[in-house]
């Protein structure tokens, strides 16, 4: 007897992988999660490691007990196994954030001069530099007029960073970070990779791209327990201000008179001042541990092979449109925007939850100005499939897509707090107990 095995047999299993959900009908499906480039489920290993270090929970650094000293191996281990992941180079300094966001922001309290970016990017690269002189590079029609752009920009006026996306979180287009990291040396820039969209994806080659630093999310890699990470070149971060200044930042502090003196410990520990999320630099290196090895071949053959059938599938889908910044970029993430004929994107996000079980994104996705070139301001929808999407998942999207298309959601739906929401909405959206609350209005989508 055969046995067809699909590649997801040879991926790891996440937590969550058979989660059945309510719709609005009354009836249950199976949760289909589309909507990987915004937050990943934990893999399986992962969940397993922060349960089996639970017992272990002991304060980083500072004590003498036993779990201290087990949680201060755990972090430092952490810091080797995430260095490995994005192939740093040995004098390379990795500094655990919160998120890419964070990681972000530390850097730009240690830049010594201007930065530049492109026009694109995802708000958390765009908006990270507010105190200091930041330049926006708008992006050509090809990525080679972008990268004369940039070239362009640098020639006429230096700058001490370059900060550019790998991937883009709405189209999936992949940049050449190589070639911008030869442009930007060049120019005597440093880079920075906002590694958030493309780490899930494919390797994060720091030495290999001789880029500078790189920042990530562990909840964009399969390890959603809070921490982030910025990795590169030290002495920026060592002469920076801390990012978090306090307890576990600092060699010694004297009161002279009215003033505190402070001897400043060099990075990382410069840079996390506070207690560490021990668990979640644990979590988001058992997440680079599982996924080093499979992230160069099974990883990005999967998500092409998924991608080339949705993007057939989406092509069926009467007037749906994707969006595109380059569209001869022919290596991109699992990706896709799009807008459905002149049907608002918050209703075709509700209806693939509430009436098919399906989870996307639809706004504008932190990244405004781009969507003010691609739909002229309008939100979109966005998939993005990850791990453990199946072909059978892609299916059940474009079904229910071109059903969308064809009449309509078949429920009703009306704004409600500034979101598409089904009325009524009879399913219950509060499985543990708790009480439900809407979300925060006004947030940036
Ligand atoms: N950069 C890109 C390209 C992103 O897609 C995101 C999040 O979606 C971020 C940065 C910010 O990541 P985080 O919210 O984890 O800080």
């Amino acid at each position: 007897m055969t046995i067809a095995l699909s590649r997801t047999d040879f991926l790891p299993s996440v937590v969550g992988d058979d989660l059945t959900v309510p719709l609005v009908d009354g009836t249950h499906a199976r949760y289909c999660d589309l909507d990987s480039a915004a937050s990943t489920p934990s893999l399986r290993a992962v969940a397993d490691h922060v349960t089996e270090l639970a017992p272990y929970y002991g304060s980083v650094h500072r004590g003498a007990g036993y779990t201290s000293r087990v949680c201060t191996s755990l972090l430092e281990n952490a810091r080797a196994d995430v260095a490995r992941f994005v192939r740093a180079r040995a004098e390379d300094c990795v500094v655990f954030t919160r998120n890419t966001t964070d990681a972000l922001s530390l850097l730009a309290g240690a830049v010594p001069g201007p930065v530049v970016t492109l026009d694109l990017e995802h708000h958390a690269t765009l908006l990270a530099w507010r105190d200091g002189e930041h330049r926006v590079v708008r992006a050509g029609r090809t990525v080679d007029d972008t990268l004369d752009a940039l070239r362009t920009e640098l020639a006429a006026r230096p700058a001490a960073l370059v900060a550019v996306t790998g991937a883009s979180n709405v189209t999936g287009e992949i940049l050449p970070v190589a070639d911008v990291v030869a442009l930007a040396h060049a120019a005597g820039a440093r880079v920075c990779v906002d590694a958030a969209q493309l780490a899930p994806h494919r390797r994060v080659d720091l030495a290999g791209w001789d880029a500078d630093y790189v920042a990530l999310s562990a909840h964009k890699i399969y390890a959603p327990y809070g921490a982030g990470v910025l990795v590169g070149r030290r002495d920026w971060l060592d002469a920076a201000d801390p990012h978090l200044a306090g307890g576990g930042a600092v060699r010694s502090v004297a009161v002279a008179g009215d003033t505190t003196e402070v001897s400043w410990l060099p990075a990382p520990q410069r840079h996390e001042g506070g207690t560490p999320n021990v668990v979640g630099a644990a979590a988001l290196a058992a997440a680079c541990r599982e996924l080093d090895p499979l992230i160069d071949d099974e990883v990005p053959a999967h998500e092409r092979e998924l991608a080339d059938r949705l993007h057939a599938g989406l092509a069926t889908v009467p007037g749906l449109r994707t969006l595109s910044l380059f569209p001869q970029v022919e290596d991109r993430t699992a990706t896709v925007s799009f807008v459905l004929g002149d049907l608002p994107a918050g209703l075709v996000a509700a209806a693939l939850s509430a009436e098919h079980g399906i989870g996307v994104r639809d706004g504008r996705f932190c990244a405004h100005p781009l969507l003010a070139r691609l739909t002229g301001g309008d939100d979109a929808v966005r998939v993005s499939l990850g791990l453990r999407t199946t072909t059978a998942d892609v299916d059940r999207l474009v079904e229910a897509l071109t059903a969308i298309a064809a009449r309509g959601p078949v429920w009703t739906y009306a704004v409600v707090d500034g979101r598409w929401t089904p009325t009524p909405d009879p399913r219950p959206l509060d499985p543990f107990g708790l009480g439900e609350r809407p979300g925060l209005p006004g947030c940036d989508r």
